[in-house]
């Protein structure tokens, strides 16, 4: 999992060589939507910047890290910097997020391709599932060379070969290689002659959203990262591939390049999103209440046990907890409370962290608050389960302080394939729900009485069946996929 952003401003004179009075440079704002797309991704940040008036190979600059450990509050001195050493009125920005194999400065993005004194470059959110083909194909082909294993890597090059060697117009050659790929990416670019692409695969499996004013315009990942800058957002559309130049607020153009086949990532709802950001126009928090709701009603209509207490799973299950708090609050005299404590200052995302750190950051960065646990049948609610770490700390810890009971209600289904559309989550077996009924989940969870995952069908019920991507809890993929998963760097 990415995120992206990328950034122009209008009216730029060739001329004076110069940016216009009262016009900034990008690279601050960059650096700004890095630290706000953080939920997207901790582990390497990159950027790259330029004039889009001026023919030049782009630079990038990345490194491992997380944008606040690489430019936010406590490495200010780092962010000027860098704003005062990269300059121009066009940039992209990517936050880079991987759970398997090494992270490395060559794998984090942006990527270009170079071809005399002139590049083109992208930064992308998602996966090419058939990615091992297609880069042995462009390697033998064309010779291209890859310092790593990235995706977008491959994109690039693919762009690179279609305009450089082949001679292909630069928007053409987007549109070009988006019509053949299979699989999730939702990406963003700068061309040799310096405009900024936005382009989102036909499935539309990653979120991707754009906007203009008076200045300029931007496309993001994340809405709530424009929502204050600009009036109105739109969706980038699946398949659908936007075009941006200098030349003013006229000059933006969208065009089809392949027809959509919508699978949007059920994953962003239930847990990834920004809860600010929206989906069709509803916040991603709205649709978490409502999932709330809905899973409260699965769980009285299924004959399971009133709770004395509900609480969230932090941070994320939140807005899940108060939906079904208000869910149960018609049935029952059950009260919502913090129970879970998490660190917010602890040691990162423990979803993001390599699996050998992860029981250690889920000890340090979790603790029980006692007050209300004593004698009590605890209902801890949560978006999701993929691993079940968590889980696996809290609900043991509960008893160990006194809790009556531990159920879990989460308001998404059973977890159960691995994803390879750009979540990366794991092998199937580090799944908690492959190849495991609920009974068995239950069985493999110590210390917890009753489980309980939201159906699909109850999702649809509250979203509506939109198109929406399921493989993760169905099996059933959009397109083919490997046998094996392969190491992503
Ligand atoms: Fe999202 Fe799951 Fe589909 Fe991956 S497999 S894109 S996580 S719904
Ligand atoms: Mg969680």
């Amino acid at each position: 999992m990415c995120g992206v952003s990328g950034r122009i401003y209008y009216r730029c004179k060739p001329s004076k060589r110069r940016m216009p009075i009262g016009k900034r440079h990008v690279t601050a704002s960059l650096l700004s939507d890095a630290i706000q797309l953080q939920n997207r991704g901790q582990q390497a940040t990159g950027f790259v910047v330029g004039f889009s008036y001026l023919e030049q190979p782009y630079v990038p600059w990345k490194k491992i890290g997380s944008a606040s450990a690489l430019f936010g509050k406590d490495s200010e001195a780092k962010a000027d910097t860098l704003i005062k050493r990269y300059k121009g009125n066009l940039g992209i920005v990517h936050v880079r997020y991987t759970t398997a194999g090494e992270s490395s400065n060559e794998a984090a993005q942006p990527h270009g391709f170079k071809h005399g004194g002139r590049s083109v470059v992208i930064a992308s959110n998602g996966d090419i599932p058939l990615y091992t083909k297609l880069r042995r194909r462009i390697v033998r082909q064309y010779g291209c060379r890859f310092a790593s294993k990235c995706d977008a890597e491959l994109i690039v090059n693919l762009i690179g070969v279609e305009i450089f060697e082949k001679g292909m117009d630069e928007i053409a050659a987007f549109a070009q290689v988006g019509s053949t790929l299979e699989g999730a990416f939702s990406l963003v670019g700068m061309t040799p002659s310096g405009k900024l692409v936005g382009m989102r695969d036909p499935w539309g499996f990653r979120p991707m959203f754009w906007a203009r004013n008076e200045d300029g315009a931007m496309i993001c990942s994340e809405s709530s990262v424009m929502a204050s800058e600009f009036d109105e957002v739109h969706e980038v559309e699946p398949g659908t591939l936007i075009v941006i130049s200098d030349n003013g607020e006229e000059d933006v153009s969208i065009q089809r390049f392949a027809p959509a086949q919508p699978s949007f990532c059920l994953m962003e709802i239930y847990y990834f999103s920004q809860p600010n950001s929206k989906y069709k126009g509803v916040s991603f928090d709205e649709l978490r209440y409502r999932l709330g709701e809905e899973t409260a009603r699965e769980w009285f209509a299924s004959g399971k046990p009133i709770p004395d207490i509900v609480a969230a799973m932090p941070f994320s299950g939140g807005p899940a907890a108060q939906g079904f708090i208000e869910g149960i609050r018609k049935e029952a005299n059950t009260r919502g409370r913090n129970v879970v404590y998490k660190n917010r200052h602890g040691l990162g995302r423990a979803f993001m962290s390599k699996l050998s750190d992860r029981a250690d950051r889920i000890r340090a960065n979790l603790d029980i608050i006692p007050e209300p646990v004593h004698g009590k049948a605890i209902l801890l609610v949560d978006d999701s389960i993929v691993r079940a770490d968590q889980a696996r700390w809290v609900c043991p810890e509960l008893r160990n302080r006194g809790a009556r009971a531990v159920y879990y209600a989460v308001t998404a289904p059973p977890y159960r394939f691995p994803c390879f559309f750009g979540l990366n989550t794991p092998e199937s077996k580090l799944l908690i729900a492959h190849g495991r009924t609920e009974a068995e989940i239950l069985e493999a969870v110590p210390g917890l009485d009753v489980l309980h995952y939201l159906s699909l069908e109850g999702s649809m019920r509250v979203l509506g069946d939109q198109g929406f991507c399921t493989a993760c809890f169905t099996g059933k993929y959009p397109m083919p996929v490997p046998n094996n998963k392969r190491e992503i760097v």
